[in-house]
């Protein structure tokens, strides 16, 4: 039975808390260990049990020692990451010094840089294959399965790709005026950077949101969509071959998108420090504190979530199109594990990476992104655990 130590207890932790206790035939004991041990046991509280033995512990993910005597202590198979991005090194730093598996959902970014890429983690290959462990980068839903929809549609439909762009749609409403369906601060530093996307070779860099496109979602219906640099880019370009473009779109509305610009102008969404009252304070940081807990949004949220690929490539020499895509219904995640959509279909495909890496079917020291293994157990999985993908043969392309 699988003995698993899951750092967070934000709103992706607590998807994932769920689904490890519904499959409580591979998951037996479960350490849900954060910054604030309140929630870690509020979280607890709400886990029926079913089997799984569940403890809690407060640790400061910053802090290796604290990190590895915990991991000593527990001596999980896996630690799961679903702490921020900020924390990802500090993490795989304890799992090597334990020699224990790794797992996360969102790319290593530095605090202090609104930056992220996945060099600092790919760094760590030759340590863990040297040490017999694994990690398993960007195993939510973007990154995460559009990687595996990657391979899928690379194993099944086409003898090269030459292009994928992925739709990431929310038409989820929360009837806040403004609200960020994850980590506002991670989220908000995402959207408010550059652009980029890859084509024939190089990285073509735009202003941030400067690229807008309309889409007709399945279930959602026609939305503004702009494009975003996302880091799963970056290992597809490497590991799909013969890749000739690749893009990345994000739908927001314009109310949202009005407000961002407020913030933006006026200087909250800065991540340099400001001396206020005599303390050193990130605006970026105290917006977080006053927006809502994404984590709350859950009983609020009506609507779906549309996100999916369209790939572009030959097969038997014929050009070809396809799309492979998920709608995830906010109320229906809410009713189930008490969560909106986007925390649900993050928290889904951490559970079903940490599983197969338990089960030795996506086993192999190093330092791996989703597309490098067999996607079909994981597809399968998907269809099991609440995640239903859909096809299409001739989808309408993103101009
Ligand atoms: P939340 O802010 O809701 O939760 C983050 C959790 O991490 C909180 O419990 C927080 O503790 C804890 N934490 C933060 N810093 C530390 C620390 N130093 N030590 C220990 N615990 C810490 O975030 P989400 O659940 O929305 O997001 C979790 C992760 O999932 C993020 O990395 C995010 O980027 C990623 N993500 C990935 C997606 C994908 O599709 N791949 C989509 C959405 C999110 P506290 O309660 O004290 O604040």
């Amino acid at each position: 039975m699988g003995r698993i130590l899951m750092i967070g207890a934000g709103g992706v932790a607590g998807v994932a808390a769920h689904k490890f206790v519904q499959n409580n035939e591979v998951f037996g004991d479960l350490m849900i260990a954060s910054r604030t041990k309140a929630r870690c046991d509020e979280l607890a509280a709400k886990l029926d049990g079913r089997g799984v033995n569940i403890e809690t512990a407060q640790v400061d993910a910053d802090n290796v020692p604290e990190l590895i005597e915990l991991i000593s202590r527990y001596k999980p198979q896996i630690v799961v990451n679903l702490a921020l991005p900020y924390q990802d090194l500090t993490i795989m730093d304890a799992c090597l010094a334990t020699k224990v598996h790794y797992l996360d959902t969102a790319n290593y970014e530095p605090k202090d840089t609104a930056k992220f890429e996945y060099s600092w983690q790919w760094a760590y290959h030759d340590r863990f294959k040297q040490a017999g462990i694994m990690a398993l980068l960007g195993c939510g839903f973007d990154p995460g399965v559009t990687g595996v929809f990657s391979a899928y549609a690379a194993k099944h439909h086409f003898d090269e790709i030459h292009q994928i762009d992925i739709l990431d749609a929310n038409g989820g409403d929360h009837g806040y005026p403004f609200a960020t369906n994850f980590n506002p601060e991670i989220n908000i530093r995402e959207i408010t950077s550059k652009g980029r996307y890859w084509e024939q070779g190089q990285w073509i860099e735009t202003e941030p949101l400067e690229i807008k496109r309309q889409y007709d979602f399945k279930e959602i219906g026609m939305k503004d969509m702009y494009l975003l640099y996302h880091e799963e880019l970056e290992s597809l370009v490497k590991n799909i071959k013969g890749l000739k473009k690749i893009r990345f779109f994000m739908t927001f509305g314009e109310k949202y998108l009005t407000h961002l610009r407020v913030l933006e102008n006026v200087g909250m969404t800065s991540i340099e420090p400001i001396e206020f009252k005599g303390q050193q304070i990130i605006p970026l940081e105290f917006l977080k504190a006053i927006l809502p807990d994404p984590a709350s949004l859950g009983p609020r949220t009506v609507g779906k979530t549309n996100i999916g690929n369209i790939f572009q490539g030959l097969k038997d020499g014929k050009p070809k199109n396809y799309y492979l895509y998920n709608i995830c219904d906010h109320q229906e995640c809410y009713r189930e594990v008490g969560s909106q959509a986007i925390s649900y279909t993050t928290g889904v495909p951490a559970m079903i990476g940490t599983m197969l890496m338990l089960q030795g079917t996506w086993m192999k020291p190093g330092v791996y992104n989703v597309e490098e293994f067999d996607p079909d157990p994981f597809m399968d999985a998907l269809n099991k655990w609440g995640l239903p993908w859909h096809e299409c043969f001739n989808p309408v392309l993103v101009e």
